[in-house]
């Protein structure tokens, strides 16, 4: 059995190839910069054609989509409906899900008779109660508007969660975790029994931790003063707080490598920042698990820097909580999925 996996981006496009016997990469390949002035690939469908391998062999695609809403729920076939749903909710995730969506109609272009199947951020933490997951606001905001949370980052989540429980000797259902990924973007999960309960990515990937250039969780009036007061555009204050705000906005630089080299009073803030936000959450979601089997770091950062690690476990609260490294690998748990859905409609 043959499973490609596909991550369209906006102007990028991953591509794996797996064995799942052996869950063995058989190919992998990277496109970035689609459409961009003097690229030599400028449309996804390019970007797909460069791939050299036979689709005739493979048995399915599965397809990273950012945004499932609160209809997509659990990965999916892909017909002309999921297509629809994906669609609308563009939305609501304006920089993903028309670029996955992309990706999905080139595939089906490509190779018609294949099956096609996505797998959403946001689908690990449907399971979230609605205390979690509403935000205090009218309740129409919520029933009209499906504004509430919907966490991101799923996908990572709940593959370091079964890891983390393969590592720890436990049944899935049996396990609670609080697991962080920590990349250039960056969220927090508490996991009881296998599932997610909260998480610290909202209505959007905006919230919750300081992230590489995302502010995270800051009070909504200061969105509204630097417009009324400031003359921020509403474009304006949406780059300004995804795109030049967070470890970029304190110390101008985003790479936690270069970071920790620093030595200057901006780095050592925007460090000092980012480890308080991430034991804020991990505080609270002790409170809210009661026993935790483990503090799970994954993402750039998470997995590779020991430093932050033990800096964020330098906790009186957290000594007696096991922790735990594991590299995340968000395509693999998309084919995994794939797989399950091939056997359900089998
Ligand atoms: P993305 O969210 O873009 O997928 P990654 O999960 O690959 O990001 O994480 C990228 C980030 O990981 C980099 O910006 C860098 O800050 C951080 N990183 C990678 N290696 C290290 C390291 N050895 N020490 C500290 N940070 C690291």
């Amino acid at each position: 059995m043959k499973i490609a996996v596909i991550n369209a981006g906006s102007s990028s496009l991953k591509f794996k190839l797996f064995d799942m016997q052996t869950k063995e990469v058989l190919y992998a390949s990277l496109v970035e910069k689609i459409g961009e002035a003097g690229s030599k690939i400028q449309t996804h469908q390019e970007a797909l054609e460069s791939i050299d391998i036979d689709f005739s062999k493979i048995d399915a695609i599965g397809h990273r989509v950012v945004h499932g809403g609160d209809k997509l729920t659990s990965s999916t076939l892909i017909d002309e409906n999921v297509i629809q749903i994906i669609s609308s909710l563009s939305s609501l995730a304006p920089l993903h899900n028309p670029a996955n969506l992309e990706g999905i109609k080139v595939a089906r272009k490509k190779a018609p008779s294949l099956a096609n199947i996505a797998v959403f951020d946001t689908a690990f933490h449907s399971s979230m109660p609605k205390e979690a997951y509403m935000y205090a606001l009218p309740r129409e905001m919520y029933e009209k508007h499906h504004i509430r949370r919907y966490g991101f980052h799923g996908t990572s989540h709940s593959y370091i969660m079964k890891k983390a429980a393969f590592m720890l000797h436990k049944e899935i259902d049996e396990v609670n975790l609080i697991t962080l990924h920590l990349g250039n973007g960056a969220s927090a999960c508490a996991i009881k029994n296998g599932k997610s309960i909260d998480t610290s990515m909202g209505f959007t990937p905006l919230e919750g931790l300081v992230m590489g250039s995302r502010s995270g969780d800051i009070d909504p009036s200061i969105v509204l003063y630097m417009q009324k007061e400031l003359g921020l555009s509403i474009d304006e204050a949406d780059k300004l707080l995804n795109k030049q705000s967070g470890l970029l906005g304190i110390c101008d630089a985003n790479d936690v490598r270069n970071i920790i080299e620093r030595e200057d009073e901006q780095a050592k803030l925007a460090l000092d920042m980012m480890i308080r936000r991430i034991q804020k959450y991990i505080g609270a979601y002790m409170a809210l698990l009661g026993s935790v089997d483990a503090i799970v770091f994954s993402g750039g950062i998470g997995e590779n820097s020991e430093y932050i690690r033990a800096r964020v476990l330098d906790v009186q609260m957290f000594q007696n909580v096991n922790s735990l490294v594991i590299q995340t690998d968000e395509e693999l748990e998309i084919a995994n999925e794939c797989l399950l859905i091939l056997d359900k409609n089998s």
